[in-house]
């Protein structure tokens, strides 16, 4: 059997999905897609532009007429790809406190939920593509190859993004990210439109207590089966 062209992986917060997709599709020379910094650019773009992210009809029009470039990364500064809009770098402005605290209240719009699938679902069919997100397998493609819902308790995706930002040499508070990601995920998985959940014929791992090579190890059997 070949190994499957479209994979899919979906999970909360912090559970990995980045790390492990970007690490499967480099051992199977795929492109690597992260959907969620497409919702965090037009969050920015929002921001920046001093566009109320609780106008929905205002975010809505920047979605459908923001082109957004997601390449592979051009800095060696631990960033996962390139955001760019207009050709300006916003990579790290996506990562901001900022736009965690407000994506899911622009993610959970459908205007903006329906422009970002299709530039997404267009890119997906292609093929030979890891596609990382929230809705992949149950949305955008639900016809994936091989489906896989990484899951974790959200005090660990609290721990591994307070580990990350402190070696970044940032500075955190584990109880405020914490209580974000509780947030950010009541309103993913409680939203109307496309909410967070695995696919029925999506594997689900558990990684609370598997190290990232671990996981791997797991995708990896999947893919080969
Ligand atoms: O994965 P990441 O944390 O970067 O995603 C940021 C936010 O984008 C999520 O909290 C979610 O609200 C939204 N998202 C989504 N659908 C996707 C990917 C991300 O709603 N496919």
């Amino acid at each position: 059997m070949p190994f499957p062209s479209i994979i899919a992986i979906d999970g909360p917060a912090a559970s990995g999905k980045s790390t492990i997709g970007r690490k499967l599709a480099d051992s199977l020379d795929y492109l690597f897609f992260d959907t969620g910094v497409m919702y965090r650019a037009i969050t920015w773009i929002a921001i920046s532009r001093g566009v109320d992210v609780a106008d929905e009809a205002a975010v809505t029009a920047l979605a459908e007429s923001t082109p957004i470039d997601v390449r592979p990364p051009s800095v060696n500064d631990s960033r996962a790809c390139d955001v760019l809009v207009d050709d300006t770098d916003i990579t790290w402005e996506t990562r901001r406190a900022e736009v965690e605290g407000k994506v899911s209240i622009v993610s959970a719009y459908a205007g903006v939920r329906r422009a970002l699938s299709k530039q997404q679902r267009r890119i997906g069919l292609r093929g030979r593509v890891v596609m990382v997100g929230r809705d992949i397998g149950t949305v955008v493609l639900p016809k994936a190859d091989l489906k896989i819902y990484l899951d974790a308790s959200a005090e660990e995706r609290a721990r591994r993004r307070y580990a990350e930002l402190l070696a970044r040499g940032g500075q955190a508070d584990y109880e405020t990210i914490l209580a974000g990601v509780r947030e950010r995920d009541r309103i993913d998985s409680t939203r109307d439109i496309a909410p967070l959940r695995a696919a029925e014929d999506a594997v689900v791992i558990n990684s609370d207590k598997l190290d990232i090579e671990q996981v791997f190890e797991k995708v990896w059997q999947l893919c080969d089966e």
